[in-house]
């Protein structure tokens, strides 16, 4: 089986997506105003899955460029992460474990952090397929901000998510191709989209 890369220009397309997000987010956050500044919690030990082949396989572009020392740093601590999470997972627990990326409160791979990294914090709207709208009231620091600043938890803004979401999703076709049917759905962790390697292309395992 080889390996699912993206080529430069769907590589470039990403990129893009997330200057997008952070720019949208750090509108809102302004707007709130809301900041990570000083922040007693630190979201990097939130339990995220995700859900994108076209982010894994971004992930591991930035992962690539890590020198050797620093990737085997991240792959033990991930490793620890996964055997760790599973343990909690299993008492029924929702884990809360620093990130394997996280270094000294800083992302290790920030260029290449994942949608969710992105969008955490602030309000957010979104719009489903199916048209049901659905609005997220962002961090424990945000809600509390939203209440003293805003009569109505709905006057304040909100970072827009659809079209960006819209975007990620045709960035996964162009990605899985006419195959994408074939593709498992994924819901993984970034410590197992480390643990497991990069995603797999599927079509070189059916020759
Ligand atoms: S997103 Fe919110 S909870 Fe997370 S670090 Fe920033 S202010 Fe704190
Ligand atoms: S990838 Fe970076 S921003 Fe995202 S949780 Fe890990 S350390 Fe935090």
């Amino acid at each position: 089986m080889s390996e699912l890369t993206l080529k430069p220009e769907l590589s470039r397309k990403i990129a893009e997506i997330y200057q997008a997000m952070a720019a949208e987010y750090d509108i809102v956050a302004q707007q709130i105003p809301l900041t990570c500044e000083g922040c007693p919690d630190n979201c990097c030990d939130s339990y995220f899955q995700h859900y994108t082949y076209v982010e894994w396989a971004y992930l591991w572009e930035g992962l690539r460029a890590l020198d050797q020392e620093t990737m085997e740093r991240v792959v033990t601590r991930a490793k620890a992460y996964v055997k760790e999470s599973k343990r909690l997972l299993a008492k029924g627990e929702r884990p809360q474990l620093k990130c394997p990326l996280l270094d000294d409160k800083l992302c290790g791979l920030y260029k290449h952090r994942l949608m969710i990294c992105r969008n955490h914090g602030v309000p957010a709207l979104l719009t489903r397929p199916d048209g049901q709208q659905m609005r997220f009231p962002g961090c424990f620091r945000c809600q509390e901000i939203v209440k003293e600043n805003y009569k109505e938890e709905t006057d304040a803004p909100a970072m827009e998510r659809t079209s960006l979401y819209r975007q990620m999703a045709q960035l996964e076709s162009e990605l899985l191709g006419n195959v994408r049917h074939l593709y498992p759905k994924i819901k993984l962790t970034i410590a197992e989209m480390i643990v497991n390697g990069p995603p797999q292309d599927i079509e070189s395992c059916l020759k």
